[in-house]
């Protein structure tokens, strides 16, 4: 067990979850509760793991749906990033950030990079379809509110089976940048929405 949750173990022993709505040891539940009525989740995380990735994640039935984006989302719809799908994570998932120790899965510093909300454009013959659908269909589109990126995006998988893969693109709107408008995000630069750390910092931190 890790240092941090030894260092909840005093809050939990003070609180009665069943009572007070404050995060908890059933926090995931309360977050499903609350995102019925409330815009489902994304988040953007910078993986400084054995090679530097972006973790995209949208939260659908109660978990962040992820993909693995080497090179990061990009504004300009003429640039279509490869993003490999990854095991669903907790919505918790979507606040953490620091160090995965050596030897562990995923090893590497961890950022949050953009958080915010989306909305699911997705639909068929003007008729809505659930994320959930429209992921297993191979198809997502969505407007995505956050802090860094905003506008529609499209997930489309474009190679099934085992070495299934999906591009990420931005849709034609005002919110995007022109072509080659904007270069390849510099590692060094890049900094937590929550805290304003670069990965540097947060490597230090901990
Ligand atoms: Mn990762």
């Amino acid at each position: 067990m890790g240092h941090g949750s030894d260092a909840l173990a005093t809050y939990r022993r003070k609180r009665d979850f069943r009572r007070t709505p404050e995060p908890g040891s059933d926090r995931k539940r309360q977050r499903q509760e609350e995102s019925a009525e409330s815009s489902p989740q994304f988040v953007v995380q910078v993986h400084d793991a054995s090679s530097m990735h972006f973790d995209f994640r949208l939260e659908a039935d109660g978990v962040l749906k992820s993909w693995a984006i080497p090179k990061g989302p990009s504004a300009d719809p003429s640039e279509k990033r490869l993003a490999m799908p990854t095991e669903d994570h907790p919505l918790e998932y979507g606040e953490f950030e620091g160090v995965v120790p050596p030897g562990q899965y995923g090893s590497g510093t961890v950022i949050v990079w953009d958080q915010g909300t989306y909305s699911n454009l997705s639909e068929r013959d003007g008729e809505p379809v659930p994320v959930a659908e429209a992921l297993a269909k191979g198809h997502l589109s969505f407007a995505l509110h956050g802090k860094k990126l905003h506008g529609g995006y499209a997930l489309t998988r474009f190679r099934d089976g085992e070495d299934e893969a999906w591009l990420l693109v931005k849709r034609a709107d005002r919110r995007q940048t022109k072509k080659g408008g904007r270069s390849e995000p510099v590692p060094a630069r890049l900094r937590s929405v929550l805290t304003g750390r670069t990965l540097k910092q947060v490597a230090a931190g901990q």
